[in-house]
């Protein structure tokens, strides 16, 4: 398998929602190019205009002031790029970015803030934004393969941060303090041109493309160009469209232009890769088999009409490119290149590249080079007269099906006519912002009143499978408890209920300002500046959300027995039946409304007053402790740098309660999990109007963040106090927050890679509680008494940290920690409370531990090998280009209370005396004899590993990890089978602090 490379799209990344966000989620792997297409050319629906007005541009304004860009593209007052557009006389359409200044201009450093901050958010923090932790529940509309990483794990927030934080760095640090050239090409042609008999055909040429080409035959030569300059690549495979991109250090831009062109104007694809690269969409249909949200598209897509093609099998896999080509003496090789030549053709491609070079000079070479792609001359692939693909009886219909996770989950879904055209209006935006919404009167919040749901879903991916030239679909997914799930029709006539109110009243204009408001300072992302308000359209679409039209689909485990049929591709076990009869004679009357729900009030958070305050403290470069009492202290720091009228506050509770018993630690996470329920109303509108906020279990104590707009962030913050302080909850909601952890617990334990993370802390972590040892706990049960006496003993001895960075002054920082000491009046610590781990000192030599994974679906193995050293040191020197990143920094200080706020300086410092033979040495020493090492096998099903073919789901199973023997080719190597005897014989390290 190449390095990282090609995944297809992922089409179910995330099926968004406008609603809980408003930031766009889906996998649009391409947001470049996307935005591209729409500042430049105003979409794709205003393709046929676009030769005009680049003639129009030549002959004017481009000439007249080369270097400042095409003025009719629109852009942010504050973005300092240039933009131009043109098309190339081979057809291919080329959007051009200088971004001259990136470094020098205070306008660019904020921008930067707000991109990279939103973009973080999006990939790596996903439940950054409710501040409910159970949100991994989500999944159904997000691909939870998608980075893999622990962001589900209520335990694991502040470490996974961590180790985000070093990856970026070192990603910068490859670049060093500049930011990368990067282009991106997009062919509108996907899966949906895959033929009859090669389903994956298009997505493995999307592979193929890039083994060698005519003028740098080297198979592995790009990528290996790339990297050693600091770059990366990828490329997805969607419906309709075909997307690549790469990004490199500034000086080998143009070489690596024209190395990746070559892969359009003259493609290898020599015969010997193709096993080999078979082998790599294969493993990605593996790593994709095992996600629900997967197996729901695919089984919606088996729904569609005979002939069309959402049908199609877009993945691709080994039996589909390999064993039956093979069976029907299909030459793949003549397949691919035709498929190739027929549609990678330069008129319906389109280029962006940015960089630092004037337009002028970007333009030069993306003619020079990019000229020199074929064109066919062929009209494009179009589909767009197959629509309606799920007019059909089979989709207006119940669906039961059994998921991989453990959840109940109802998703209701339209198909409606193609909404990509209407843009502008974003009908769909609209709508699912209103059915999304969790405030009073909101859908989520009747449910939750009524112990039915957890989390509620609505809107349009704009993935191609959500969105293309055929169809839109709208859904809306609730993910339910276990009494919700006994009510699943009552659930889905609530909604319908809510649909029928928003008819009756019609768009409202107002509200759809309202909407947008909070949005003014996400100009740059393009998307919002195009709003048009048009209310026929968004009262087309929502008439045509009515009951009869929708198709309903129900996860859960407990169907399992009815579940008689096996979708082809991922084994999905489903059943299908009509909806039942009073229901939809219900739904098929003029239904009464419900008087509950209606549409969402005022909000009193949204920021009027943007102005930067005057400093009362003096200007320092790291934060400083400005108020220290037995109670807890402040860390300030006044931004005086990123200069936003913005912040971010984060404290820590600390309680040696929590790290007591497996039994303290669910307990403490059901008491978190429960004072975010208790939130979610309340703290919305402050959501909604982008103040964020989470709360996070720590290992040690409780983290509360909340970030945004400083204005009416102090109002955020007392509200999750005032909650703390009045925490309370009913049997009902204990049962049912238990309940969901259950869930959470097992979702995350099925996913090989955390179940590796887990045995490795297990074995290295003293006194942590792992959550194989927190799921058994759970699942033995507790009691409400329990957790009304825990949160009383956490609430009573407490030590708070807290850190405040950002547009505050010092007196108004101070004045958190004193509210947080008034509210709760709790007693200071006896002692300190550790707030790590002491890791325990492993033997000299490679140490094993095999288990088997816990999820009998999954064919994924996972390998980690850990090195113990006595020191370890990272490479760190870089800019901080926003200010949540320095505050990150800074808040790991905090909460290790190692306060080395100049580390990244230390280290640079000890680095350059680093000489490179000090480093082979070291090398050597830690590999060894002497070394340190620890393997972590967690070991997928299959038919290799002598497991039967028959899949079941596992739910209701108490977990014991089963440990293997090593295989053959490590017989030599000693091995675990007992984790808690094998860790009793060692010694601890002592606590790991580096101070100075
Ligand atoms: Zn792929």
């Amino acid at each position: 398998r190449g390095p990282g490379r090609r995944q297809r799209a992922d089409p179910p990344v995330a099926l968004v929602v406008a609603s809980r966000r408003d930031k766009p989620l889906s996998s649009c792997s391409c947001p470049e190019l996307a935005a591209g297409q729409r500042v430049g050319a105003g979409g794709r629906g205003a393709a046929a205009r676009l030769p005009q007005e680049e003639s129009e541009a030549q002959g004017r304004g481009r000439r007249a002031h080369p270097s400042l860009g095409d003025p009719a593209i629109v852009k942010s007052p504050s973005d300092p790029k240039h933009y131009r557009y043109l098309m190339l006389q081979n057809g291919l359409c080329a959007l051009l970015i200088s971004d001259a200044n990136n470094m020098d201009s205070v306008p660019s450093e904020e921008s930067s803030e707000w991109e990279d901050n939103d973009e973080t958010e999006i990939e790596t923090d996903e439940d950054d934004d409710s501040g409910a932790e159970m949100d991994e529940d989500k999944e159904n509309y997000e691909d939870d393969d998608n980075d893999g990483d622990d962001e589900e794990d209520p335990n694991n927030s502040d470490d996974m941060e961590m180790e985000e934080l070093t990856e970026k760095e070192e990603a910068k640090k490859r670049s060093g303090t500049e930011k990368l050239s990067a282009a991106a090409l997009c062919v509108a042609v996907g899966s949906f041109c895959d033929p009859e008999d090669l389903p994956g055909l298009a997505h493995f040429l999307e592979h193929m493309v890039f083994m060698g080409s005519l003028k740098y035959p080297d198979e592995n030569g790009f990528d290996a160009f790339l990297k050693k300059h600091g770059g990366s690549d990828n490329a997805s495979t969607d419906c309709e469209r075909t997307v690549f991109h790469f990004d490199i250090q500034q000086k080998y831009f143009k070489e690596a232009l024209d190395r990746w062109a070559q892969f359009f104007i003259h493609p290898l694809m020599i015969r010997d890769a193709i096993d080999r690269e078979v082998e790599a969409v294969d493993s990605e249909y593996q790593l994709a088999r095992p996600s629900d949200a997967n197996r729901r598209e695919l089984l919606l897509g088996s729904l569609a009409r005979p002939g069309h093609p959402m049908k199609k099998f877009f993945w691709g896999n080994a039996e589909t490119l390999k064993h039956e080509p093979k069976k029907s003496n299909t030459d793949i090789y003549t397949r691919l290149r035709d498929f190739w030549q027929h549609y990678y053709s330069a008129h319906y491609m389109n280029v962006v590249v940015q960089s630092k070079e004037t337009l002028d000079t970007l333009e030069k070479w993306v003619k020079e080079i990019f000229s020199q792609i074929p064109n066919n001359g062929l009209p494009k692939p179009n589909f767009g007269h197959l629509t309606q693909p799920f007019d059909t009886p089979e989709f207006y219909k119940l669906y039961r099906v059994v998921p991989i996770r453990n959840v109940h989950s109802l998703s209701i879904a339209w198909g409606l006519p193609p909404q990509e055209r209407h843009y502008r209006v974003k009908p769909l935006h609209y709508i699912s912002w209103l059915v999304g919404h969790e405030g009073k009167g909101s859908v989520l919040s009747f449910l939750r009143k009524k112990f039915w749901a957890l989390a509620l879903y609505g809107g349009n991916g704009e993935t191609g499978f959500e969105q293309n030239s055929t169809y839109s679909i709208f859904s809306i997914s609730v993910t339910l408890t276990d009494e919700g799930y006994e009510h699943f029709y009552e659930v889905a006539h609530v909604v319908f209920q809510y649909l029928k109110m928003l008819q009756k009243r019609g768009p409202d204009k107002s509200l759809c300002e309202n909407i947008h408001i909070f949005c003014k300072e996400d100009f740059l992302t393009g998307d919002q500046l195009l709003l048009e308000y048009k209310p026929e359209i968004i009262a087309d679409v929502l008439n045509q959300l009515c009951p009869l039209r929708a198709n309903l689909v129900l996860l859960s485990a407990a169907s399992e027995r009815k579940c008689h049929l096996t979708e082809r591709w991922f084994g999905t076990q489903y059943s299908v039946e009509d909806i039942d009869k009073s229901w939809s004679d219900l739904w098929a009357s003029d239904f009464q409304l419900n008087q509950d729900l209606h549409l969402p009030e005022e909000n009193k958070y949204i920021a009027t007053d943007f102005s930067l305050k005057a400093s009362d403290w003096p200007d320092t470069e790291h934060p400083v402790k400005i108020l220290s009492t037995h109670h807890g202290c402040v860390w300030y720091k006044k931004d005086n740098k990123f200069k936003i009228p913005k912040a971010y506050i984060r404290f820590h509770l600390i309680s040696p309660l929590i790290q007591q018993s497996a039994k303290s630690v669910v307990l403490f996470e059901t008491f978190v999990n429960i004072l975010s329920h208790n939130l979610a109303e309340p703290a919305y509108e402050a959501d909604v109007a982008q103040l964020e906020y989470k709360l996070v279990s720590g290992e040690h104590g409780l983290v509360i963040r909340v970030k945004g707009f400083n204005h009416k962030l102090p109002l955020l913050f007392q509200l999750i106090i005032d909650q703390l302080s009045d925490f309370s909850f009913t049997p009902a909601v204990f049962e049912m927050i238990t309940e969901q952890l259950k869930k959470t617990y097992f979702n995350i334990l099925i996913k090989p890679e955390i179940l590796a993370k887990d045995v490795r802390s297990l074995i290295l972590e003293h006194g942590k509680w792992s959550m194989v040892d927190r799921y058994r706990r759970l699942m033995k049960g507790l009691y409400t008494e329990s957790l009304s006496s825990f949160v009383k003993g956490f609430k009573s001895h407490l030590y708070v940290e807290g850190l405040v960075q950002g547009n505050f002054t010092s007196r108004e920082s101070k004045d958190f920690l004193n509210y947080v000491v008034l509210k709760l009046q709790f007693l200071p610590l006896p002692h300190p409370c550790p707030v790590q781990f002491r890791v325990v000192d492993l033997p000299n030599t490679h140490l094993l531990c095999k288990v088997k994974t816990l999820n009998r679906g999954d064919a994924n193995s996972e390998v980690t090998v850990y090195y113990q050293v006595s020191a370890l040191i990272h490479i760190k020197e870089c800019e901080d280009s926003y200010l949540g990143e320095e505050v990150d920094r800074n808040w790991n200080e905090i909460m290790t209370q190692q306060y080395l706020f100049d580390r990244l300086a230390h280290e640079v410092e000890a680095l350059r005396s680093v000489t490179k033979s000090d480093l082979v040495d070291w090398f050597q020493a830690h590999r060894g004899k002497e070394r340190k090492a620890l393997s972590i096998h967690v070991v997928g099903f299959g038919k290799q590993e002598g497991d039967s073919d028959v899949q079941q789901s596992l739910l209701g199973e108490i977990y014991q990890l089963t440990f293997l023997p090593p295989s053959s080719y490590m017989k030599n190597t000693s091995y675990i089978r007992d984790i808690r005897n094998f860790t009793l014989m060692l010694n601890l390290l002592p606590y790991h602090k580096i101070l100075k």
